[in-house]
C-alpha cells in the first residue's frame, strides 16, 4: 500500500518567479516543506495546501532598511503597509529619531519631533504608544513581548539619546555636549547594541524639524560627539551608523567636503556606515555607501 499523504506543506503555483539572483523572471511553482523551499520550477509533488499565484510575483522577502515604525511597532504587530507589500524584515530608528531612551517627561517632546520629522500624526502616536520602557534595552524588551508579521530591528536614535543625556540642551543643535556627556552617550550606545540594537542613527539635515519647526538637535553634532558613537560600535564589534546629511544637496562645496570628511572619519573609525539620501520627492531612497569594519581588506561601497 502506498503512502498517499502529501509530500509538501505548501505549493505556490503558477507565479512569476523573481528569485533575487538577477535572473530574468519566469513562470513556475515553489514547493515548501518544514518552512523551507525544497522545490522550484514545475512542482508535481502533492501538498497539504496550494496557493494559486497566477498573475502575481513570487519573490524573496524584501528587507526595508529605512523605516520609522518605532511608534507603530508598539501597538501594531502587522506593521502595514510594509508587510502586505512583501517586506519581511524592517530596520527602524533611522534618521536619529525614535522613542528610546526616554524619560517620562520627554514623551510629548519626542512625539512632536517624530511628527515633524516623519509626518506621523502626533495624535496617533499619543494614543498608541505604550511607553512601557525608559532605556533602549527596555524598549527592545517591550518589542520582544509583542508578535510581529515581519522581523524587526532598531537603531539607537541620536536625537532621543542626546535629550536623554543632555536634557533640554540636547534639543538644541548649537549646544555641545561635555566630555562626560559624550562618554555617557557612548556607554548607552554600547549597552543598547549589546542588548540587540542594530546600531546608531543620526540626522544632519535642515529638512528634519520638530512639529514646531525647530531644527533637530543632532543637526550639527561635532566630530567628537559622533566619534563616541563610532567607539561604542567598535567596542561592541558590530552595529551600523545610519545617517542623513545635507552634503548631497548643498550648493556649498566646502560644506559638502566637511560633511563627507566627517563621514569618512566615522567610517575610518571602524564603524560600518550607511548614508541615506533623499530626492526632490522627499522620500528616503538610497544608501549611498556602506562600509564594514569587520573586513578591513574588503571595505567597499554598495549603491
Ligand atoms: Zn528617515
Amino acid at each position: 500500500m502506498t503512502d498517499s499523504s502529501p509530500v509538501l506543506d505548501l505549493v505556490i503555483r503558477g507565479g512569476t518567479l523573481v528569485d533575487g539572483s538577477g535572473a530574468p523572471a519566469y513562470l513556475g511553482d515553489v514547493g515548501i516543506k518544514d518552512g523551507r523551499i525544497v522545490e522550484v520550477g514545475t512542482v508535481t509533488s502533492t501538498a497539504k495546501r496550494t496557493l494559486d499565484a497566477k498573475g502575481a510575483l513570487v519573490t524573496p522577502g524584501f528587507v526595508d532598511i529605512h523605516t520609522h515604525y518605532d511608534g507603530q511597532a508598539t501597538w501594531d504587530g502587522v506593521l502595514a503597509p510594509s508587510s502586505i507589500n512583501g517586506v519581511t524584515s524592517i530596520a527602524m530608528g533611522n534618521c536619529g529619531v525614535g522613542f528610546a531612551p526616554a524619560r517620562k517627561d520627554r514623551h510629548d517632546w519626542l512625539i512632536a519631533l517624530l511628527e515633524g520629522v516623519e509626518d506621523i500624526p502626533g495624535t496617533a502616536l499619543a494614543e498608541g504608544l505604550t511607553w512601557d520602557w525608559e532605556t533602549f534595552p527596555d524598549y527592545l524588551d517591550a518589542l520582544a513581548r509583542r508578535k510581529f508579521a515581519v522581523d524587526v530591528g532598531a537603531h539607537v536614535p541620536h536625537a532621543a539619546l542626546r535629550a536623554y543625556v543632555m536634557g533640554d540642551r540636547g534639543g538644541d543643535h548649537l549646544e555641545v555636549p561635555t566630555e562626560a556627556e559624550i562618554n555617557e552617550m557612548e556607554r548607552l550606545i554600547l549597552e543598547a547594541v549589546q542588548a540587540g540594537a542594530l546600531g546608531f542613527s543620526t540626522s544632519r539635515t535642515y529638512v528634519h524639524r520638530s512639529r514646531s519647526g525647530d531644527t533637530i538637535g543632532t543637526l550639527s553634532a561635532t566630530e567628537a560627539e559622533l566619534m563616541g558613537a563610532a567607539r561604542a560600535l567598535k567596542t561592541a564589534g558590530r552595529g551600523v551608523i545610519q545617517l542623513i546629511s545635507d552634503a548631497y544637496l548643498t550648493p556649498d562645496d566646502e560644506f559638502a567636503e566637511r560633511e563627507l570628511g566627517l563621514i569618512r572619519t566615522l567610517a575610518g573609525a571602524c564603524a560600518p556606515l550607511a548614508r541615506s539620501c533623499m530626492k526632490a520627492s522627499n522620500s528616503c531612497l538610497s544608501f549611498a555607501s556602506r562600509r564594514r569594519c569587520s573586513k578591513p581588506s574588503g571595505i567597499g561601497s554598495v549603491p
